[in-house]
């Protein structure tokens, strides 16, 4: 196990008077948080992410991206994998983050603990060619727990040789991320 802080992060808000009312800039304020990593999981994780990319099926971009989930409640630490797979009608296209977590809710899992995802075209590549998309982003939303004592972890591989992964919880990887409250 490896102890990490994720950084406080603090911006206050900034207004703007108009004659029809305010502009609000929100401010966005998160405690440091400190996470402890099962690091020989998450590397087992990136692998498994790895392979799945190798099963993309990705006729029209050939941007091939696989994706590992393993769910909180899991006694048995079950890896769900997904691979994008594309669709002549390009709006029926889905990314691998939401195909492994679709097999893992389907399983009866809701509540994620690691993400892995492994963009095989792009390990070498800024972290933006790399990171989920805006979808996948609120559709992990939906299985993380912000007020949890032991977040849901988001790890994007990096083919940097002396680097694993970049790390986030879903606070910040998706600020002001949607959530319903019933
Ligand atoms: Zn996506």
């Amino acid at each position: 196990m490896v102890r990490l802080t994720l950084p406080a992060v603090q911006v206050a808000d900034s207004f703007a008077p108009t004659p029809a009312g305010r502009l609000v800039v929100p401010g966005f304020a998160l405690p440091a948080r400190e996470v402890e990593i099962d690091e020989l999981l998450v590397a087992k994780l990136l692998q498994a992410a790895k392979d799945a990319a190798e099963r993309a099926y990705a006729p029209f971009s050939q941007f091939r991206v696989g994706a590992a989930v393993i769910m909180d409640n899991d006694p048995k630490n079950t890896i769900f994998t997904g691979a994008n797979v594309e669709n002549s009608s390009y709006g029926g296209t889905i990314c691998a983050e939401r195909t492994a977590l679709t097999s893992a809710a389907s399983a009866g899992f809701h509540r994620l603990r690691y993400l892995a995802v492994s963009v095989r075209d792009a390990l070498h590549s800024p972290l933006c060619d790399r990171s989920p998309c805006g979808l996948c982003r609120q559709f992990m939303r939906q299985f993380c727990d912000p007020n949890a004592g032991n977040p849901s972890l988001i790890f994007v591989q990096d083919g940097a040789p002396d680097t694993m992964a970049q790390v986030f919880d879903i606070e910040r990887l998706l600020p002001w991320g949607f959530h319903f409250n019933k």
